[in-house]
This record gives structure tokens, C-alpha cells and sequence, in this order.
């Protein structure tokens, strides 16, 4: 789920000389050709393959729901002008995040659907009727999404490359990777991929981080085992930010032990065994990684990759 305010900002084309010589953090084939969006009838939904949580949605008594699909992904939504848009950067951030993680996606046939929910007042209800946190302002469950996007939220707000992220983590690795991890790997595909999806349409776009203030630091030892989220909301906004700098220093030290460390932990391989494995010519235990980590995550200047 996505839980804190965006911090994403666009600059139009003519303000780009500001950014120069800034050093971006790549989110690679930002050029990918877009999906074709093509309507569905109602009928043609197979209410016997959604989940409890998608009925509860598609019978959502305020949404007079359109539907669509797209290459990988089914849509329901009121207006279709924010659902082509949404199609061709969920299409785009897919396709990002399966290449990131290595994954063929050619083979995955069922398409994920994508609920927009089109005021405040319909996905607060929705969210009572779900039993969803009411923090949330988007969830990814069981293989779908449910967010809250219409008319010019689509240009400010991660919430949707977050959530496909999630989609994408939770196909190709199951339900066990642990939450800090699914958490931080959203959050940084979001930054990092949302900011190449408008550099690759013109905009000056940089990904945007947040430092984490030494005193609310959680010791890696908490943070690694979380299995559920805080309930404070400040540290709920530490957990987020921690979580998505461990995800980039680990990402930075070596992009591929970050995937074997991946796999271990979805494996069920406890966070120092599968860093041992993934990492161990680096960093031999979970102290040796928070010496070098606590300064990286706990520092102010941006960026800072170790
Ligand atoms: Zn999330």
C-alpha cells in the first residue's frame, strides 16, 4: 500500500538547464512504445475470476464503472480521459519494474485490473466497505489495484507506479517477501520510474528522496523483521523512507546480489541468512551492514548513493 503524501514534482521542458548536471538515478527503456486501450463490454467480465475485494469494487453503488483493457492490465473507471492515461503509465511502469527484477513476463497471461476510483468520497467508502487501513491512498491485493486518480492528480501522485511494483513483486516472487523490502522496492521504483516516465515525455523530472533523522532511525534488526506497519504515523513515515534507502543502498552496492537477496528472503531465508548468501563477501553480518548503512540512510545530501 502507499501511505505518505508525494513528493514528486515536474518542471516543464524549458526549465531543464536548472537540472543540468544533476546526476539522476536511470529508470532504464524509458522509450517503450504504448499500449493500445481498447473498450470492454460489461458482460464480458468474469465475475467468477475476481476476488471477494474486486466484487466489492466493481459493485461499488457510487461508481458507474467503463471498462478497458490494455496489454497486461483490465481497467474500470469513470472517465476515460485519467484511464488511457493511467493505461499507458501502468503498461510503461510494468514492463520498467519485470525488466529491473529480470523477469519474463511474455508467459503471464492474466491481465491484473486497475480500479480508479474518481472522488475522495467513493474511495472512502470503498475502503470502509474493503476493510482497508483508512491511511492507504491506493492498495495492491491479490493480483489487482485500487486507487483513488482523476483529472490532474494524474500528473503529481507515485501511487500508481508504487502499486505496480507490489503487482509485479508479488507475481514473480510470491507472497513472501517481507514487508520492509516490499515496501522499500516500491517506494524506489516509484521515485525513480515515475521521474523517467516524464523525462522520456519532455518534462524535467528528478527523482526526489527523503532523508531519515538520526533520532528516528529504526535499528535495522526491527526494521528487517516488521511484519506488520507501524501503528505511529511518524514512524510509520520512517518505516517508508528506511525502507526505500535500504532497498537503493543494498540496489547500489551490487544490483545483483539485491536480486538473489530477493529471492532468498521470498524463499522464507531470514534477513541475515539471505544477506550472508547475497552479500557475504561485503558485509558479513547485520552489524557490519549497519555500519555502513546508518550514515548513508540518516544523511542529508541527495543523492548519496554509497
Ligand atoms: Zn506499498
Amino acid at each position: 500500500m502507499r501511505f505518505h503524501a508525494p513528493s514528486f514534482k515536474l518542471f516543464p521542458a524549458r526549465l531543464r538547464s536548472i537540472a543540468a548536471g544533476v546526476l539522476f538515478t536511470s529508470c532504464a527503456f524509458a522509450q517503450s512504445p504504448e499500449s493500445a486501450f481498447k473498450p470492454i463490454e460489461a458482460e464480458k467480465l468474469n465475475r467468477a475470476a475476481m476476488t471477494p475485494l474486486e466484487i466489492i469494487a466493481l459493485d461499488h453503488p457510487a461508481q458507474k464503472w467503463s471498462h478497458a483493457e490494455s496489454t497486461n492490465f483490465v481497467f474500470h473507471f469513470t472517465d476515460p480521459v485519467t484511464a488511457a492515461a493511467v493505461s499507458t503509465e501502468a503498461e510503461f511502469f510494468y514492463r520498467v519494474i519485470a525488466k529491473e527484477l529480470e523477469r519474463d513476463t511474455s508467459q503471464w497471461e492474466r491481465k491484473a485490473h486497475i480500479f480508479l476510483f474518481d472522488t475522495d468520497e467513493s474511495w472512502k467508502a470503498f475502503q470502509r466497505a474493503g476493510e482497508i487501513d483508512p491511511r492507504t491512498g491506493g492498495i495492491h491485493s491479490a493480483g489487482a489495484l485500487f486507487l483513488k486518480r482523476h483529472g490532474a492528480g494524474v500528473l503529481n501522485d507515485e501511487t500508481l507506479a508504487h502499486e505496480i511494483a507490489h503487482l509485479v513483486v508479488g507475481r514473480f516472487f510470491g507472497g513472501g517477501v517481507p514487508l520492509w523490502l516490499s515496501e522499500g522496492f516500491a517506494e524506489n521504483s516509484a521515485i525513480r520510474c515515475r521521474a523517467a516516465f516524464y523525462r522520456a515525455r519532455g518534462f524535467d523530472s528528478k527523482p526526489r528522496y527523503r532523508a531519515v533523522s538520526a533520532e528516528s532511525y529504526i535499528p535495522l534488526a526491527e526494521l528487517t523483521t516488521l511484519a506488520r506497519y507501524p501503528g505511529d504515523s511518524l514512524k510509520m513515515l520512517t518505516f517508508y523512507d528506511e525502507s526505500e534507502k535500504l532497498t537503493r543502498f543494498l540496489m547500489s552496492v551490487n544490483r545483483k546480489a539485491f536480486g538473489a537477496l530477493m529471492d532468498a528472503l521470498a524463499k522464507g531465508n531470514r534477513f541475515e541468512t539471505a544477506l550472508a548468501k547475497a552479500y557475504g563477501n561485503r558485509f558479513m553480518n547485520l552489524d557490519a551492514l549497519e555500519r555502513e548503512f546508518k550514515p548513508f540512510a540518516t544523511s542529508s545530501v541527495v543523492p548519496s548513493n554509497p
